[in-house]
């Protein structure tokens, strides 16, 4: 366990130094606290993976709102109900979140060769697995895409957020990807074993690991237009569709009604497109952003 900067907040961390030189590559899980398969993940592979094999070094940020994890509250730092993942690059003397993204941002990520950052779902959402690659930068958005080619995940997304964790990193020229396997609050082993062959193959690609790639089996699409839909007040939502779903433009894609179940909204798509996640638990709160995020097809 590490000690943030000026707290007495502790997150795991393990950092495995090859016998050779190389690159390095940075991996974290659980910036939010209700997602699961990456800490599975980093938690195998930080136990198996010896320094004779590497070329290099891996940085594991097995869990990083720790705090969040451990009490269950879903994507939010407990100690001051921040979410890590918009707050970069934080303050070194802010609240516990912002001193842990100054920390981060300070000086963990400018370790970094390329940058892994494993999300699901949130407790509330249901979710196909994809992956978000830094846009805005074209010499950043090549090295990302390039070694997306080696992860097992059909649907690419550009991202042009800023304020995130590895968006921050990547409008620093420190290339990575955001990876999304499962969700709803669920471990599952399949998941994590998913995700533990993406390291592998990053690790193989970047010269870290010699060893062979799993092959990857899905063709992969590129969306450079995604649209997530926001809940514009409380209700309970009844969604028309599910994850990994082609949707027209004019369908219908749920229902927020209230408790009565009368109804408040129906949201239909605006174009056609690809389910990536939507709201799974019954009630939203206003403002809830992914009541639905949907891929834009041409
Ligand atoms: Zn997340």
């Amino acid at each position: 366990m590490v000690y943030i900067p000026k707290t007495t907040y502790q997150t795991p961390v393990t950092i495995i130094n090859g016998s050779r030189p190389g690159k390095t590559l940075y991996v974290s899980a659980g910036i939010h606290g209700g997602e699961y398969p990456g800490v599975a993940a980093i938690a195998l592979l930080a136990e198996r993976l010896q320094p004779e094999e590497l070329s290099g070094a891996v940085i594991f940020l097995h869990c990083v709102n720790y705090s969040g994890m451990i009490n269950m509250t879903d994507a939010l730092v407990p100690e001051d109900g921040e979410n890590l993942n918009a707050n970069f690059p934080g303050k070194p003397d802010g609240t516990i979140g912002q001193k842990i993204a100054a920390w981060l941002a300070e000086e963990m990520l400018p370790q970094a060769d390329f940058v892994v950052d494993l999300h699901s779902g949130g407790v509330y959402e249901s979710l196909t697995p994809c992956l978000f690659f830094p846009a805005a930068k074209q010499k950043v958005r090549k090295i990302a895409q390039d070694a997306a080619a080696v992860i097992d995940i059909p649907y690419c997304i550009a991202s042009f957020s800023m304020t995130g964790h590895y968006s921050w990193a990547a409008m620093q020229g420190i290339s990575g990807l955001l990876l999304e396997r499962g969700g709803g609050g669920e471990y599952h082993s399949d998941e994590a074993k998913q995700y533990c062959r993406d390291i592998h193959n990053l690790m193989v690609y970047f010269g870290i690991l010699n060893e062979k790639f799993f092959s990857r089996r899905t063709t992969q699409q590129i969306f450079e237009k995604t649209i997530y839909l926001a809940a514009d007040e409380t209700g309970f939502w009844y969604p028309a569709v599910q994850t990994n779903q082609r949707i027209k433009s004019g369908e219908k894609l749920g229902e927020l009604k209230d408790v009565f179940g009368k109804n408040l909204r129906i949201y239909y798509a605006e174009h056609d497109g690809v389910v990536f996640y939507h709201a799974s638990g019954f009630v939203v709160k206003k403002g809830f952003s992914n009541l639905v995020a949907y891929g834009l097809i041409k």
